[in-house]
């Protein structure tokens, strides 16, 4: 018996990467079907090799996550690609996604795209973007694909890790994957439009080999709902909020209007940003009022 890691699932078949390099066509034949365990792109798996290239799946490994759109387990790093321009940089979107990877234990690298786009006035700007995230914490990344040095960048990042890459339509995902790895050849919307057809037609989710580590080819977290959130786990996938929220006066403190509030403070004081701070409102009613619905 030898471990692998599932990197394809299609038509019944788990395809098994091996640490000998080798991908076998495996089905399943393991106990874990009466538990109703179905193996996911992802998992770590025991698995028996037949001959060179086909065998079974007989055990998963225990998952450290589970991300249902796209459906990975063992996820271990999300790029959140924006774009400055082009789409314009939407922060309470930038944020939303952070709140979701953050509820998924996953790591956030912040990659802002086609900084060629920006002028030297805005160039500042988004520094001042990028020390908001950085104080918290994340590991921010300025990139362009007319910049050669783009690839260097991300490689060290994608190393040994399981990475989905989150980001609007538009901003660059696919000219992002396609430099890392040429022979992805995932269309981008200059050539679909050209073409008049969409783009990430793609039905199977695959994992990619790109610089020693793994990366989904498509584009992940399409579902940013809060239906499954309670406010509190909200207050914890702010960072700097949450770190903030341990000095407040009263326990379960909402950081909206009680008094004591250290992270009203924090605010007030500009240890935290007003970006962040009223984005964390607004996904608060907007969680409020998701709850009243049902
Ligand atoms: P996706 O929808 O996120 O996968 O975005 P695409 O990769 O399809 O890119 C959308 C458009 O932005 C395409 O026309 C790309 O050529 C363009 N684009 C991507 N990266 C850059 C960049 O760094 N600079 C500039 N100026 N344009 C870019
Ligand atoms: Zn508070």
């Amino acid at each position: 018996m030898t471990e692998g890691k599932i990197v394809k699932s299609l038509s019944g078949f788990y395809y098994v990467l091996s640490e000998n390099g080798i991908v076998y066509q495996c089905r399943a034949r393991g106990n874990f079907r009466k538990r109703k365990i179905t193996p996911l792109v992802g998992d770590d798996v025991e698995f028996e090799a037949e001959n060179l290239t086909d065998g079974y799946v007989l055990n998963i490994l225990p998952r450290k996550n589970v991300l249902v759109r796209p459906p990975i387990a063992n996820v271990d790093q999300a790029l959140v690609v924006f774009s400055v321009k082009e789409p314009d940089l939407n922060l309470q979107l930038l944020d939303k996604f952070l709140v979701h990877i953050e509820a998924n234990r996953i790591e956030p690298v912040i990659c802002f795209t086609k900084i060629d786009l920006l002028g030297e006035h805005e160039t500042k700007n988004m520094d001042s973007v990028a020390e908001i995230y950085q104080s918290i914490g994340y590991h921010v990344l300025f990139l362009s694909m007319k910049d050669k040095k783009t690839n260097d960048k991300i490689t060290p990042y994608l190393k040994e890790k399981i990475t989905v890459v989150a980001g609007q339509s538009g901003v660059g995902k696919s000219s992002l994957l396609n430099l890392l790895n040429p022979s992805l050849k995932i269309e981008t919307n200059s050539i679909s439009s050209h073409l008049g057809r969409g783009k990430h037609t793609t039905r199977h989710v695959e994992l990619f080999s790109v610089a020693g580590g793994l990366v989904a080819d498509t584009p992940g977290f399409s579902s940013l709902a809060f239906s499954h959130f309670t406010k509190e786990e909200l207050s914890d996938t702010f960072i700097e909020i949450s770190k903030a929220g341990e000095y407040c006066k009263f326990r379960g403190c909402t950081h909206l209007a009680e008094p004591g509030c250290a992270v009203k403070q924090a605010v007030e004081d500009g240890d935290i940003a007003k970006s962040r701070y009223s984005h964390y409102e607004a996904f608060f009613k907007e969680i409020k009022e998701t709850k009243r619905r049902y």
